[in-house]
């Protein structure tokens, strides 16, 4: 489990302490160097580093940053909102000491993610991972719930980009095939090495459906180690295709056309170690709590789409018939409605039932996607809201008026829609705060504007290299 509390100046009880014994082994174990970790309200994961032996000072006192990076944009401009963006200020990043993991696949490295906080030794309320602290720590507070979550990672494998950055795939045998398996044998034998040698639990790899295409599932964890994982695996997957002289793409669409890359979530939520998904008199085996968690996400679903989708590339991506779950819409294991309820095998269902929310990609700030789509169940919950009826097969083939009956509506098909949406969902708004929430208006707004007048190809193009 995630330490929930904030980080102190000075260090909390014994963390300075325990910083030097792990800087000492960080030594024997040849690492010079400590990656430091975040992801910015566009969803680029960006870093600081700092030598092994500074570890201690790090844990006690943070390492400087601007908070000018909340408002960068993916092709590096800066926006700004009333109390960002501006060139003022610094801040404190602390690295979580109990996520720190030396680098496989980068000899001489270890990596933390990090909280961040003012020099007066405040929450900075733009710090998305301190977000997604507070807002687990609360529900466990205030109403006895934990969360269990996953965020699943696909991603494209291709030969180096040239300077026009075009995209090549490495591999071309067919989805799910065996012929890809062996093309790509050595690299996803390194890889798996790679993650277990760095405790992270790899549940299933294989190739996916596009070109080039591949797929990895992590065991569930707290929100916030989930979130943490997803970026250390993503690190792992990047570095370990370098050492194999092979590009990797999270974006959510490296052409303009054809299936892209998802970061589908999963979540469930528990009671005194008991899965609300699972063992109830409501449909499929939920039960109540678990029904009003599933409606407040579905009912939230579009505005939620500026926060898990949240680059122009995305609504290449979230196109119907495309397993992207383009619809507010919920069935059993169905592919195509946005939220996939998962029951599980029979005998394991205690363990393995949850939610699957599938219009999230990898550029979104993984610790902002959990946070939110939580904060839309647990106003589910609040409200005691029920689900409508249930939706298999493609949403895509609805007749429009039964779609209507159903109150299935496509998801948003532009970043501009899905901002809209965002501006006018107060519950989603309030649970970001005013900081966190004008930031993700002013950062989407940006990406808009960086685009416009592109062509999808030329949109795609853009973001191909940024995830
Ligand atoms: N690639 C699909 C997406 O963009 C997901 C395929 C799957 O269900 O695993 O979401
Ligand atoms: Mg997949």
């Amino acid at each position: 489990m995630t330490t929930l509390a904030d980080p102190v100046p000075g260090g909390r009880p014994g963390e300075v302490e325990r910083a030097v014994g792990l800087a000492a082994e960080l030594a024997g174990r040849g690492v010079h160097g400590v990656v430091l970790s975040y992801v910015d309200t566009a969803g680029v994961g960006r870093v600081k580093t700092i030598p092994a032996g500074k570890l201690a000072g790090a844990a006690a006192w943070g390492v400087g940053m601007s908070p000018v990076f909340d408002t960068f944009l993916a092709n590096d401009a800066i926006v700004s909102t009333d109390v960002l963006g501006s060139p003022d200020g610094d801040l404190r990043l602390y690295p979580d000491l109990d996520q720190l993991t030396v680098l496989s696949a980068q000899p001489g490295w270890a990596w933390a993610p990090v909280d961040r906080i003012t020099q007066d030794g405040e929450r900075h309320p733009g710090c998305s991972r301190t977000f997604l602290r507070r807002l687990t720590a609360e529900a466990a507070r205030e109403h006895g719930l934990d969360f269990r979550a996953g965020v699943e990672i696909e991603w494209t494998l291709a030969v180096p980009p040239g300077p026009d950055g075009d995209f090549v795939p490495v591999a071309t045998g067919p989805a799910y095939g065996a012929v890809r398996q062996v093309e790509l044998s050595d690299y996803a034998a390194e890889l798996l090495a790679a993650c277990a040698a760095q405790g992270l639990d790899v549940d299933q790899f294989h190739p996916e459906y596009a070109a080039g295409q591949f797929e990895l599932a992590m065991a569930p964890l707290d929100p916030v180690a989930a979130a943490d994982r997803s970026v250390l695996a993503r690190q792992t997957i990047r570095a370990v295709a370098r050492r194999h002289g092979l590009a990797v793409s999270f974006a959510p669409a490296v052409r303009a056309e054809g299936v892209g890359n998802g970061g589908h979530l999963h979540l469930s939520a528990w009671r005194a170690g008991v899965n609300l998904h699972t063992g109830g008199d409501r449909r499929h085996g939920l039960t109540a709590e678990a029904e009003s968690f599933t409606a407040g996400v579905l009912a939230r679903l579009p505005a939620l789409t500026a926060v898990t989708a949240p680059s122009p590339a995305s609504y290449l991506r979230l196109r119907p018939s495309q397993w992207a779950g383009v619809f507010t819409a919920w069935g059993l294991e169905t592919r195509e409605a946005g939220l996939r309820l998962i029951r599980g095998t029979a005998g394991l269902r205690g363990q393995a039932a949850n939610l699957e929310v599938k219009p999230v990609d990898l550029a979104a700030n993984p610790y902002l996607a959990l946070g939110c789509a939580i904060a839309a169940g647990l106003d589910g919950i609040a409200a005691g809201a029920t689900l409508p009826e249930e939706t298999t097969g493609d949403p895509a083939r609805l007749d429009p008026a039964e779609a209507k009956a159903r109150g299935v509506r496509r998801l948003p098909v532009s970043l501009a829609e899905a901002v809209a949406e965002f501006r006018g969902d107060t519950v989603l708004r309030a649970a970001l705060g005013p900081v966190l929430a004008d930031a993700v208006i002013a950062v989407r707004e940006g990406e808009s504007a960086a685009v416009a007048g592109l062509d999808d190809e030329r949109v795609a193009a853009a973001y191909r290299w940024k995830y």
